[in-house]
């Protein structure tokens, strides 16, 4: 009769070592960035690569899991627990035309000035083609995923 395992472990789930890699390395950027200076930087500006690098580790786990199917269940879920992809995002790029949502912040009506969403959600052919691009909490150039 094989054993059951009973012994609860902190141990991350199997697999965890074939991605620990990649995950400090958004880990070290992050650092980074929070370490370096922000002279001459509007304090929005000086989070936006905070915002991308948050933004990326997401996705990495969002298509590791989804996408490759690389990882299982469980460590899919024990990544989310532990701060490594926010399940918020992931939830709304499985939602038709938010496939490329940069952040939560852009499709809350009311912190932004551009009709209901914020303007990097807005489709480029319905902008002025002189107009710049950049949404203020994380500096995305556009992500309406019909662009
Ligand atoms: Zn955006
Ligand atoms: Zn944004």
């Amino acid at each position: 009769m094989p054993k059951i395992k009973t012994l609860r472990t902190k141990k991350p789930p199997d697999g965890f070592a074939e991605i620990e890699d990649t995950l400090l390395d958004f880990a070290n950027r992050l650092k980074d960035i929070e370490t370096a200076a922000h002279d001459g930087k509007k304090k929005n500006e000086s989070l936006w690569p905070i915002f991308q690098i948050t933004h990326q580790r997401s996705r990495y786990v969002f298509d590791l899991y989804y996408e490759r199917e690389a990882i299982s269940t469980e460590l899919y879920q024990w990544l989310l627990k532990q701060g490594y992809a926010d399940a918020n995002l992931i939830a709304k790029w499985k939602k038709q035309g938010y496939e490329k949502l940069c952040c939560l912040r852009c499709i809350q009506a009311k912190e932004n000035t551009y009709s209901a969403t914020c303007v990097c959600r807005v489709p480029k052919h319905k902008l002025d083609k002189d107009k710049v691009v950049e949404c203020v909490t994380c500096g995305c150039k556009g992500c309406a995923s019909s662009d």
